[in-house]
């Protein structure tokens, strides 16, 4: 079953510098691959346009949309999914992962082919009701992008921190089905604590699904918690999985561990000669202390559950809940580098030591 629901009066936008249709979304795009990010925010003095900020050879792409109107920080965060919702409509382009790590792969490319996008981008928020002016910019140029990229990272690590809650001060989680596109049978579960693999977070589910802009997460109540189960969590995924995921520890990667999506940021692997986990990002190429690479173990485990190995996202090795059914940090013996990096800003000095010795 295919439960992805985009509301056509606020996405299908046409223009003819491009094909645009709900069938390219799947589409995979093999030729340039260019670094990118994405970021909505509000600012009140803006005025309707585009701007397209270039010089030079394109190696990268951003895309900053500024929007006015009675919006939340909340909701201006969960419009960020629309970027890759409209750009990935369009023929030749495929537009990968969330914030600071998405990949944009296009079949060929010149200036029309972003100022294309750009008029898309500026349509399809023009749309939103609650939405009053908008100004789309796609950087181009390097220097510009990576001061804009550090800056994006500032105002997501803020909305994190302003959003945060427990699983406990919520009724509600989210399941995201958006990858049943290529995984049919698959759910991601959205929990305060624990964001998606791909890193999407509770609160921009949860505003998503109020603003109707994308009708891909589902609210579930979370009902009543038995061990570190939730019984709604496991009858709602029960029910959009097609009864292929029918019990879940959101906080685990041995039992039950949550099915990972495709674009999973980490995977948590267990390694059993040591009794302990280890954590990879997507963009180490080698192979983990465990004989396999990313790459190998995403095959093994995209789209069900396989006990010791799990998806996860950069957000959730911040989470108090970050493995809790498995020892959390206590059982971690080895990160990648782009993780230790990560970790390194809030980890506890001891653990680190650990982590650095592999
Ligand atoms: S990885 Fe999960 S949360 Fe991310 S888009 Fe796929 S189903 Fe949704």
């Amino acid at each position: 079953m295919i439960n992805r629901y985009i509301d056509p009066e606020k996405i299908n936008v046409k223009e003819e510098c491009a094909e645009v249709d709900e069938i390219y979304a799947g589409e995979r795009v093999e030729g340039i691959s260019l670094r990118g990010f994405e970021l909505v925010e509000k600012a009140e003095d803006v005025e309707d346009g585009i701007d397209l900020v270039l010089n030079g050879e394109i190696k990268v792409a951003g895309f900053h949309v500024l929007v006015s109107g009675d919006l939340s920080e909340e909701a201006v965060s969960a419009l960020e999914a629309l970027i890759g919702e409209v750009l990935n409509r369009i023929k030749g382009v495929e537009y990968k992962f969330r914030k600071e790590k998405v990949v944009v792969n296009l079949a060929d490319m010149d200036q029309k082919t972003f100022e294309c996008m750009a008029k898309l981008l500026y349509d399809a928020f023009k749309k939103i009701p609650a939405v009053d002016r908008v100004r789309v910019k796609v950087i181009l140029d390097e220097g510009e992008f990576e001061k804009e990229l550090n800056y994006a990272a500032k105002i997501h690590e803020k909305r994190e921190n302003l959003f945060r809650k427990s699983e406990e001060e919520v009724d509600k989680f989210y399941i995201c089905t958006s990858c049943q596109y290529y995984l049919p049978g698959h759910g991601c579960v959205i929990s305060p604590e624990r964001p998606s693999p791909c890193g999407t977070t509770w609160t921009e589910a949860k505003a998503a699904e109020e603003l109707e802009v994308v009708k891909y997460y589902s609210p579930a109540e979370k009902g009543e918690k038995v061990g570190s189960e939730y019984e709604g969590i496991n009858s709602a995924l029960s029910a959009v999985t097609e009864g292929k995921i029918n019990r879940v520890s959101l906080h685990s990667a041995l039992k039950n561990p949550p099915s990972t999506g495709l674009y999973s940021e980490l995977i948590i692997f267990y390694d059993p000669s040591r009794d302990a986990f280890g954590i990879v990002d997507r963009a180490y190429k080698e192979k983990t202390p465990l004989g396999l690479t990313f790459d190998e173990m995403e095959k093994i485990m995209v789209g069900q559950q396989v006990e010791g190995f799990v998806g996860a996202s950069y957000v959730y090795l911040k989470s108090e809940k970050f493995l809790q059914d498995d020892g959390g940090w206590k059982r971690v013996y080895w990160v990648s580098p782009n993780v230790y990096d990560y970790v390194k800003e809030f980890l506890d000095p001891d653990i680190l030591q650990r982590l650095k010795k592999g």
